[in-house]
């Protein structure tokens, strides 16, 4: 792959733990394909981790594309914008696919996709203008957490010397990262500089797993081009081990610190970010156009024409997987995100949100492994790359002891699923972890 190439800096520390996925990237040279607008969107209220938004609109107002319908003053939250122009139809709960119950807003298409008028380039000059502007934006982690992102930008002064840019999607699967970094290159190496300059970072690494050449090669090639950063952004190649992606595992790779439990990684002067929330900030600048619309991977063995597409926040999922063929055999498990940290769905009459960026389904022979009895093998605790005992801490969480359940660490748990794809009985590790994590937050509360 020439020069360029040699310039790609390796792995400075090494995974702990971990599992070899099968990656099954079936669509990774499927380009994005724009969806129809569809007749009806239902948008949540609550689509990132923080403060649920309050509807700012009432049935029967007009409204139009990029017009924000949902706000509030909490700091832990992110606006919500129409992602369709119409009608308020009607705003009312609906469940979503973790269960919760959300406050939603109802659009009925006027078939125009109407802009909203007051969409104009944010002015960044400051620190503060940029960090403002994402939060207009409703811009968050569009890697799967959906943290908002403005909140991420809020470190002290000179705090951060190192932003990752995390392009490593390590969920099989998932190909719309890969495909930001093959079709919008340019857009990320944008947000980078926008970044860096505005945040004084030092160094960034897109930090991208070896098993995706053509992207570590577009990646290299521009930031080989940008004039004054030249050794300042640089692409590393990272194993192709998963979780390789988490937060703490990529800080860790990609400059060898560890962040401590209960710290952030700006305690450590490092800021994550994914790569196409980097590509959405540079476009933002550019158009002021607030976040609408949504990059899916749409695969798994049900599915008639897995593709990458992009639709309107809030569409239903159904109609997603109609426009890709519909299901070819009946789906035994469907899956919004990646098998591995995904949530499992019992039907499809779900809206897109946020925060998703696969929708999977598969059929039988695909399906969950049948559960038994821990044998012991010790093969969870192997796996974790946070040192953690699985089928420990499930024991413990049967008897509901939260002291017991922090003094072995289950509070740091990352729900990744390593430990759940290891084992050979088949448990619900993850679901058990969560669990755990329950019951030390409710007993804090006490
Ligand atoms: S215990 Fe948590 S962090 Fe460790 S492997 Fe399991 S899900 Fe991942
Ligand atoms: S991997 Fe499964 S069977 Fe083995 S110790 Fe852990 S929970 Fe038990």
């Amino acid at each position: 792959m020439g020069k360029i190439v040699k310039d790609v800096l390796h792995a400075v520390g090494k995974i702990r733990g971990g599992v070899h996925v099968q990656h099954h990237k079936n669509t990774a040279e499927c380009e994005l394909v724009r969806v129809p607008s569809p007749q009806k969107v239902i948008i949540p209220m609550q689509m990132h981790i923080g403060a649920p938004c309050v509807p700012v609109v009432n049935v029967g107002d007009t409204v139009s594309v990029g017009q924000c319908i949902g706000d509030t003053t909490a700091f832990v939250s992110a606006p919500i914008h129409a992602s369709i122009s119409g009608t308020v139809t009607a705003i009312g709960n609906i469940k979503l696919a973790n269960g919760n119950i959300s406050s939603a807003v109802t659009i009925e298409s006027d078939g125009e996709m109407r802009q909203f008028e007051g969409i104009e380039p944010p002015h960044i000059e400051t620190k503060e203008d940029l960090i403002e502007a994402v939060h207009r934006s409703g811009l968050v982690g569009l890697g799967g957490a959906g943290f908002p992102t403005h909140v991420k930008l809020r470190f002290p002064d000179g705090k951060i010397d190192t932003l990752i840019v995390n392009a490593a999607e390590c969920e099989p699967y998932i190909t719309v990262d890969y495909r930001e970094c093959i079709e919008n290159s340019w857009d990320i190496l944008s947000g980078i500089k926008i970044l860096k300059e505005i945040f004084n970072i030092p160094n960034v690494v897109i930090a991208v797993e070896k098993n995706k050449p053509k992207a570590i090669e577009i990646l290299s090639k521009i930031a080989a081009q940008e004039e004054h950063g030249k050794d300042e952004i640089k692409v590393m190649k990272l194993d192709a081990v998963y979780p390789q992606g988490a937060e703490k595992v990529m800080i860790y790779s990609a400059t060898g610190r560890k962040v401590p439990p209960g710290k952030l990684p700006s305690d450590v002067g490092c800021v994550v970010m994914n790569v196409a929330s980097v590509a959405f900030i540079a476009r933002y600048i550019k158009t002021g156009k607030p976040l609408v619309s949504r990059s899916l991977t749409v695969d798994g063995s049900a599915v008639s024409e897995p593709a990458n597409v992009r639709v309107p926040i809030g569409m239903n999922v159904g109609e997603v997987i109609d426009f890709c063929g519909g299901f070819k055999v009946p789906p035994y498990k469907i899956i919004t995100g990646g098998p591995m940290m995904g949530l499992a769905v019992i039907n499809t009459d779900i809206p897109v949100m946020k925060q998703n960026n696969a929708i999977l389904a598969f059929s039988q022979k695909d399906g969950m492994k049948k559960e038994t009895d821990c044998i012991a093998c010790g093969r969870c605790a192997a796996a974790c790359p946070l040192s953690l005992r699985p089928g420990v801490i499930t024991t413990i969480a049967k008897t509901g002891d939260a002291d017991r359940l922090k003094s072995v660490g289950a509070d740091v748990c990352m729900e990744c699923g390593s430990c759940a794809f290891s084992c050979p009985a088949g448990r619900p590790l993850v679901q058990n972890m969560r669990l755990a994590k329950t019951i030390i937050r409710e007993a804090a509360k006490k």
